[in-house]
């Protein structure tokens, strides 16, 4: 079976600084970036703000191209505290209208909170009301995947959290460049994860800052982390995640996502992953 390889959207036209910034005709372009570097799969990173018609409009584009349209990313975590349950939620009603539209099959979203210990309980409760109103919502052929940090601690909470959760379209999220930043480490996460593991993050750093680089660009150990991805028996999109906001230096989409499709393809070769 081919091995799909697919990158997220990225703001064709500098760095963005707001959402609102990444409009319709941005969207058509950053699709055509990703299809001419010759991936064939996507995530949309920011489209919650875009209106019913124009969603339609980016998926029907999409599939134009060849793309697969993979995954979403909702922006709001699932809620730390009690407080922010019904803000959250309201969040997730589009998240799930616009994962529709799109036609994905995945929704990333990020655990609100923290590990400190006075607020955990409430933390647990919160997030799980959040996950499961949004597996819910998305509806069976959706799955809602949760992405880890840098810190075991609270990958361990997240994934009691998606094992509690009664619905079954619920798993995780593996972001490469997190894991490299903390005592997690990335084939350790990918271990922890294990079949629980629906679509991935690919990025790379220098082990000190969050640069989503090209995977191959930074220091983590792509042969190891490729490895773990076959021994856990992953068969999902191997997805890019790239920046155009990114850290001490200036956006480069066309060249990021150009190095990020050639590496990639490298990196699965050497593995074995058949392409
Ligand atoms: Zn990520």
């Amino acid at each position: 079976m081919k091995t799909s390889i697919g990158c997220n959207t990225l703001y064709p036209a500098g760095r963005l600084t707001s959402e609102g910034q990444f409009t319709l005709p941005h969207q058509l372009r950053a699709l055509e970036v990703i299809a001419e570097a010759g991936f064939d799969a996507v995530e949309f990173s920011h489209a919650g703000h875009l209106t019913p018609e124009e969603l339609q409009q980016v998926a029907a584009h999409a599939r134009a191209l060849g793309l697969v349209p993979w995954s979403v990313h909702a922006w709001r975590p699932l809620a730390a505290t009690a407080a922010d349950v019904e803000t959250t939620l309201a969040d997730y009603r589009v998240a799930a209208q616009t994962a529709h539209l799109l036609g994905v099959r995945v929704v990333v979203v990020h655990s609100g909170g923290t590990m400190a210990p006075a607020g955990l309980s409430e933390r647990r409760s919160a997030n799980s009301e959040c996950l499961r109103a949004l597996a819910e919502w998305v509806g069976p052929k959706v799955v809602v995947a949760v992405e880890n940090m840098s810190a075991r601690a609270d990958w361990e909470f997240i994934i009691e959290l998606v094992d509690a959760c009664p619905l079954p379209n619920v798993g995780l999220n593996l972001d490469t460049g997190h894991a490299h930043l903390g005592d997690l480490g990335v084939v350790n996460a990918i271990r922890m994860a294990g079949g629980r593991l629906r679509t991935t993050h690919l990025q790379d750093n220098l082990g000190q800052q969050d640069n989503h680089l090209p995977p191959g660009q930074g220091t983590i150990r792509w042969e190891e982390a490729l490895a773990a991805f076959r021994e856990v028996g992953y068969t999902g999109c191997y997805l890019v995640e790239l920046s155009d906001c990114p850290i001490g230096r200036e956006p480069d989409t066309v060249g990021d996502t150009r190095r990020a499709a050639e590496n990639l393809r490298a990196l699965l070769a050497q593995a074995g992953i058949d392409r």
